[in-house]
């Protein structure tokens, strides 16, 4: 029996890490032994700690870093597994560190999912070891490395909110599926048709996005927001960006660059800056001085959901709904059209 549990968690971690389709192998890992030998080294170090526990088929006990991979996490799994997210609405992830009731709750955990690409950055080091016990899955390293962009900071490494750009979180949302559909294999079909719905919602909101970012006019494609998480949405929808912090929130706005963006703003008479649920409006603050100081204003286009959710049961406290409000305020604040309940009426009234 006790065997048994070993054995099937040995072999579960040996298809998560060899199946093509899963995105839990460790770069440096299959960099130094190759993905064969890293496999074997973990089914190694599964047989040495006798505190593995086997998934169990009935429900799975998973844990998500972010919001935004719990919704994805919740989504396809339903009622197979009980969910645990760790950062709630407004929480920053490139700031965030465990506590002893989150180290508890991935103890425990059958598996736990993460976005990965360095987002949650206090963690990794814990999750790196966790690795070795327990199934330890990075969804947003799923997407091909030819879609990702570098990190401007840090060679080798890349912008982790691939979330920006539904038609790259189609890759983290297959990446859950497979996982758990390895996880738990009787839930096979649950999970296909829920993933199957989700990326029917995600296909919607790709379509409603073209459309109403479309009208936004050329000169106002303009993007300011307090930290560097559009990226892959201005790529996807031919916006420039410019974030005030870099792309981790980890660094303090230097004033040269505030004041090269003041520049920016009035040279080209921006339409609207962005601040951020997750990240301190101050550097925004700031910035709208210096543009004051230069005897133009500019106003506040509204409050964009970067790196967390909403409140958890409303719309916005949904990966769907966090992007219609992103793209409908953000059109709407630069002088497109759109209309102000979203895609699909949901979105609160502003
Ligand atoms: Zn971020």
């Amino acid at each position: 029996m006790f065997e048994t549990g070993i054995f099937k968690t040995a072999a579960l971690k040996f298809r998560l890490l060899s199946g093509n389709r899963i995105a839990s192998v460790s770069k440096l890992g299959s960099a130094v032994f190759g993905r064969l030998a890293f496999a074997l080294l973990l089914v190694a170090a599964t047989f040495a700690s006798f505190n593995v526990t086997s998934a169990r088929a009935e429900s799975l006990k998973l844990v998500a870093t972010t919001s935004i991979v719990g919704d994805v996490v919740r989504s396809i799994a339903a009622d197979r597994a009980s969910v645990t997210i760790l950062m709630g609405p407004g929480v920053d992830p490139h700031l965030y560190r465990q506590t002893q009731a989150d180290i508890a709750a991935m103890a425990q955990a059958d598996a736990v999912f993460w976005n990965g690409l360095y987002l949650e950055a206090q963690l990794e080091e814990f999750l790196k070891r966790l690795e070795q016990r327990t199934n330890v899955i990075a969804i947003a390293e799923a997407v091909p490395s030819e879609f990702l962009i570098e990190h401007p900071d840090y060679p080798g490494r890349y912008d982790p909110h691939v979330w920006m750009d539904p038609q790259l979180w189609r890759h983290a949302v297959l990446a859950t599926r497979d996982a758990l559909i390895l996880l738990d294999p009787a839930g096979e079909e649950v999970f296909t048709a829920n993933a199957e719905l989700y990326l029917a919602g995600l296909d919607e909101l790709a379509a409603y996005a073209d459309t109403v970012l479309a009208s936004v006019a050329d000169e106002q494609r303009v993007l300011i927001s307090a930290h560097d998480a559009f990226s892959y949405f201005g790529r996807a929808y031919d916006f420039e960006v410019l974030g005030i912090q870099g792309i981790s929130t980890e660094s303090e706005a230097g004033l040269k660059h505030i004041a090269d963006l003041v520049d920016v703003i009035v040279e080209r008479r921006i339409g609207a800056v962005f601040v951020e649920t997750s990240v301190s409006d101050r550097s925004i603050r700031s910035l709208l001085e210096g543009v004051a100081a230069r005897g133009l204003s500019v106003p506040i286009g509204g409050e964009l959901y970067s790196d967390a959710l909403g409140a958890p049961g409303s719309y916005e406290g949904t990966w769907i709904g966090m992007i219609d409000s992103n793209v409908t305020t953000i059109t709407r604040a630069l002088g497109g059209t759109a209309p102000a309940s979203g895609m699909n009426g949901h979105l609160s009234a502003s």
